[in-house]
């Protein structure tokens, strides 16, 4: 018998004191999700943080992983195509609960959809792990570099700032619309001059403060700012006011998870590096917006 009806009955006798969780782990020669975890907090090249969102979010940490997941966020969606697949240990960048919090399905504990999400990740003895603060704070920032590789601009990396491009001049408008090709963007929106020449660019994946938008658009450094999730009552009428008082810049956003999603794939391919016992696929959620034709 395998799959998830073994794996739960053995969960009654573990619980019922009828067999030694570590003792069958280690005969079985199974990788469990916290040994999984605890290899990548010894590889990242970082020190591990106490307080960091990069926590378990649902499921136990003695499951025995048969497959690993990357992806930018564990919808339901994508918790149904991973069960089908067999990755049972989901590495997610962003929250799985609607909540930025550590402890996330505390946050909207009675939440419907929590709940319904709970069950499911539970019922198919699966593990959701957050792999956010140290994914960035590694050097070099692993989004980052998953993101460069995904826009094929590794070669107009600026030395000194990973998040800076010297791209070959080009209009604003035929900037976008590559952008939009590589990545497959569905909904990528831009605030300028079309025709506007541009060729440094920065780069922000996700979350967009408006400190950043002030730095680029009012600084001569940069012709374009290419970016996550930028707040549109405040950021993004920067960049719009700077372009109108006669900046010769533009703005291109990406979305959220559009920004970061390939930095997952990134991920896929570090942890091929320090994990070879099971299979690690980057499955991408993909994008939650879509545009009328
Ligand atoms: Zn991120």
């Amino acid at each position: 018998m395998s799959g998830n009806l073994s794996r739960r009955r053995f969960v009654r006798l573990a619980g019922a004191g009828l067999v030694a969780a570590d003792a069958v782990h280690a005969q079985s020669g199974e990788l469990t999700a916290q040994q999984v975890i605890e290899r990548i907090q010894k590889n990242v090249g970082i020190a591990w943080r106490t307080q960091t969102v990069d926590t378990i979010k649902a499921g136990s940490p003695d499951t025995p992983v048969k497959g690993i997941a990357t992806t930018m966020v564990a919808t339901l969606d994508l918790l149904k195509r991973a069960t089908a697949a067999r990755r049972n240990l989901i590495i997610v960048h962003e929250p799985t609960f609607y909540s930025g919090n550590a402890d996330e399905a505390q946050a909207n504990a009675g939440d419907p959809l929590v709940l319904l999400k709970r069950s499911f990740i539970e019922k198919n003895d699966l593990v959701v792990w957050r792999f956010h603060d140290h994914w960035h704070a590694r050097k070099p920032d692993g989004i980052i570099s998953g993101m460069a590789i995904a826009l094929g601009w590794e070669k107009y990396q600026v030395p000194d700032n990973p998040r800076l491009f010297d791209l070959p001049r080009v209009s604003l408008e035929n900037l976008a619309q590559s952008i939009r090709t590589r990545l497959k963007i569905r909904a990528i929106r831009v605030i300028g001059d079309p025709q506007t020449m541009v060729s440094r660019t920065a780069f922000n994946p996700g979350s967009t403060a408006l400190t950043q938008m002030m730095r680029h658009f009012s600084g001569p450094d940069v012709d374009a700012f290419v970016c996550g999730e930028p707040g549109e009552w405040n950021a993004d009428e920067y960049a719009r006011d700077a372009i109108a008082s006669g900046k010769k810049k533009g703005l291109i956003i990406l979305g959220h998870d559009m920004s970061e999603e390939w930095g997952m794939e990134e991920c896929a391919k570090w942890l091929r590096t320090i994990i070879s016992e099971v299979p690690i696929e980057f499955m991408p959620a993909g994008e939650a917006f879509w545009t009328p034709k």
